[in-house]
Formats: structure tokens, sequence, C-alpha cells
């Protein structure tokens, strides 16, 4: 039982590796946007295990795509010749927005956002990075050195060249203003770092197109636009993540389309291969062209993750994901916004398609992450897995599967309400 498995694992795993709930239960099946624990007990999944099973848990036609490679070639390592990663790199040039046309294949968030920062290097021979407060791009050493949020930030000493700018974060303005009056400060705040802080022409602008660990920070419109037209004065290349807003969350396939904004560099990983690792980096002919010394990732685009990747984009084009979530979304947010009214817990309410937080707060306003706890331990108790994120753990994080149903928005939505008259809030 779960307890037995608890003591290993404290036994047996570092102990950065926390738990989500103070209870847990052993997750053993999954179907779609369903999952069931150990005991059998059924549940709706609103988080994907973070944004990575857009297409369902063992979503059949995938699952069938995945093994017949299995039973056919599961890696030799692409130094030599297999043709599923190219025809993935075809498809991704295809979909990703602009003039995105070559890919390198890697197996997670981390080496995605790695590479791509490695390749802004190569290209510009300027190693200066700019990113942005609060955002979260990775474990590795300089993934982690451009996460601004510093929770998550483990090594004490973040590479040098790295400089923050404030994140675009309209509901607590880091610079005290209020959108649109302010002509996007946070934006042109970029424009002063990079003239006060670097040498002039930094080689890259990192930033997730929505903050999804800093609590579902959606920039305004045109954010983007203001940034782009800045980097493109020192030369700085625009490096978009899109590890957690990807494949059709935001009722785009990529949320930076919602902004009409291509970037230089864009970063994938989580939904890519639907719970098989594979990750990935696009860019133009222009840059990529300069990555030219030789070098692959042993595991990157390794024939089962790249059949899993092309199943899931047929999938979500065949089954019209993108316009779900934007439903789906539209009604989440609606219903929230009518539980505000009357329980007044709840703050912001925020997102963009299924990438959705509303804000756990007191009556002054301050976060209160401890109520959410404890509402997200009894919303699991009754069925409901619900995430959580925010620079103050305080934001009630949905980021479900794509497949959700009107009738699911219902049910979570009225579990909600029912949690918080019950407990008061
Ligand atoms: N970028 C973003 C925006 C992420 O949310 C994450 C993971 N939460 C990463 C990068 C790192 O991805 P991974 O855990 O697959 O290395």
């Amino acid at each position: 039982g779960p307890q037995a498995i608890i003591e290993k694992k404290k036994k047996y795993i570092m102990p950065c590796l926390a738990h989500f709930y103070s209870n847990p239960q052993q997750m053993v099946k999954g179907s779609m946007q369903y999952l069931w624990d150990s005991n059998g007990k059924k549940y709706l999944d609103m988080y994907a295990g973070v944004s990575v099973m857009n297409c369902g848990h063992c979503n059949p036609e995938i699952t069938a795509k995945i093994k017949a490679q299995v039973d056919k070639l599961q890696h030799v390592c692409n130094i030599y010749l297999t043709e599923n990663f190219v025809n993935l790199a075809e498809k991704l040039a295809a979909v990703t927005p602009g003039d995105l046309q070559k890919s390198f294949f890697c197996s997670t968030g981390s080496e995605a956002t790695e590479g791509a920062l490695l390749l802004a290097e190569v290209y510009s021979g300027n190693s200066e990075i700019i990113a942005l407060r609060q955002g979260l791009h990775g474990r590795t050493k300089l993934g982690m050195s451009v996460t601004g949020l510093t929770m998550w930030r483990t090594a004490p000493t973040p590479v040098g060249g790295i400089h923050f700018a404030p994140n675009p974060n309209c509901y607590r303005c880091p610079m005290n203003k209020k959108f649109p009056e302010c002509d996007y400060a946070c934006a042109n705040a970029i424009e002063d770092l990079i003239k006060t802080a670097t040498s002039g022409h930094p080689g890259a602008f990192i930033a997730e197109t929505i903050q999804g660990n800093a609590g579902c920070v959606v920039p305004p419109k045109g954010y983007f636009q203001r940034v782009k037209e800045i980097l493109e004065k020192y030369n700085t290349l625009l490096i978009i993540d899109e590890v957690q807003t990807g494949f059709a969350r935001t009722g785009k396939l990529f949320a930076i389309e919602n902004y009409d904004v291509v970037p230089d560099i864009m970063c994938m990983a989580k939904a890519l291969g639907n719970g098989t690792p594979i990750s990935a980096f696009i860019a133009s002919s222009k840059v990529a062209d300069t990555y030219t010394r030789p070098g692959a990732s042993t595991l990157g685009g390794n024939p089962v993750s790249s059949e899993a990747a092309l199943a899931v984009l047929d999938y979500i084009e065949e089954h019209k994901l993108a316009q779900n979530a934007m439903e789906r979304g539209e009604q989440l947010r609606a219903g929230l916004r009518e539980l505000q009214k009357k329980h007044p817990v709840i703050g912001d309410v925020r997102g963009l398609g299924l990438m959705d937080g509303a804000e756990f707060i007191h009556a002054d306003g301050s976060e209160a992450p401890e109520i959410l706890d404890d509402v997200l331990e009894t919303l699991k108790d009754r069925g409901f897995i619900i995430g959580k994120n925010g620079v103050g753990r305080n934001v009630m994080a949905f980021q479900p599967p794509l497949v959700i149903t009107k009738e699911n928005v219902d049910d979570v939505l009225n579990a909600i309400d029912m949690v918080l008259t019950e407990k008061n809030l």
C-alpha cells in the first residue's frame, strides 16, 4: 500500500522529490481524463501530469502507434539513419509558427531550454542571457540559472552573465503599475537592462509564453510584440519556452501564436510525447545552420518517442483538441468567476484555454497557500486531482487532458463549490 512505498521512497529516492499531498494515493491506472488508485478509486485528472497528458492517459490511438514501433525498432541512436525523427522534424516545421524549420531532439524540457540557449550562443557569439523573474526553465545548471523562480533554484551560484527582467504579471505587478497605462513598462525594462547591465548585444532572451510554475501568469496582449521589437534592435534572439504551454493547451497549437509573434528558437517537451520522453528545440535555418559541430543526444528523437509524437500531432488535429481547450477553458473560468462571487477566498481567476489558475487569498489579498493545500486534499479525497503553483504556492492550477468534457468541467466546479461552502470559505 501507499505507506510501504512512502517508506521505501524515503530510503532510496533523494529528498528533493517532495509529495504533492500529505496523504498521497498510489496511482495504478489511467484512461483519457481519468485515473485510478490502488484501492480502485476513480479520479478526474485536472493536472495531466503537469501539462503532459494533453491527449489523455493511455490514449488508445497513440498507444497503438507506440506499440507498433516498440515491436519493430526501439533504438539505434540518431548517428545511424532512421526515418521516424526526420518525419517528426518535417511535421514540426509545418506546424510551428513562421520560418521555424530545423529541429534538435532531446528527452526533457531542461535539455531543450539548455540546448536552445547553447544554440543562441553559437549563433551570436555572446553568452549573455536575459530571463524573466519568476520564470522556470529546467533542472540542469544553466536551466536553473535562468530560472527566476528562486524556490526552484537549488544551485546556490547561478552561472554568470544572466540578468532578470520584471515578469508581466498584471495582477501583482512587480512595477506597481496598471495595464495599459503602463505602456508595457516590464517589457521596456528589458531594454534598460540590455543598455545598463550587458555588453549591449546579449545572445538571448528566454521566457515562457505563460509562466506556469509562477502561477499561470498570462502576459497582456501585445507584450511579446514589444519584447520582440526591443530584442531586434540589439540582435538578441527570442527563445520561447513552450514546454508547459505547447500542444493545443491554450487554444492554439503553441501559446505564442496567441501573441502573433514568431520566436527565433522555440522549446517543446512534456505533451510532445504524451508521456513518452521526448523534447526538441526548433529554429529558423538561418540560426540552426550555425550549429555544425558534430554531436547528438543519445536518446533524442528515438524511434518510439518520435512515433508517439507523430501520433500526438495527428490526434490533436483529428480530434480538434485546440478548440475543445478553448471552449472548456472559457467554461471553466466563467464558472470560477461565479464561485468567486460567493467565496471570497478566490482571488484572481486567469488563464488561456486549459491553462488556468485561481488565486487563493486571505481577506487582505495576501496569498493563502495553507487554505489551498487543505482544499486540494479534500478535493482529491472526493475524486478530483487539481494542481497547485504560484510564487506564493496559492494558485489552484488547472491543466487537464484536453479531452475533458463539458460535464467534467461542471463536475469539478460543483465539487469546488461544495468544498468551499463546507469549509466556510
Ligand atoms: N520549462 C518549463 C516551462 C517547465 O515547466 C519545465 C518543467 N516543469 C521545464 C522547462 C523543465 O522540463 P523537464 O522537467 O522536462 O526537464
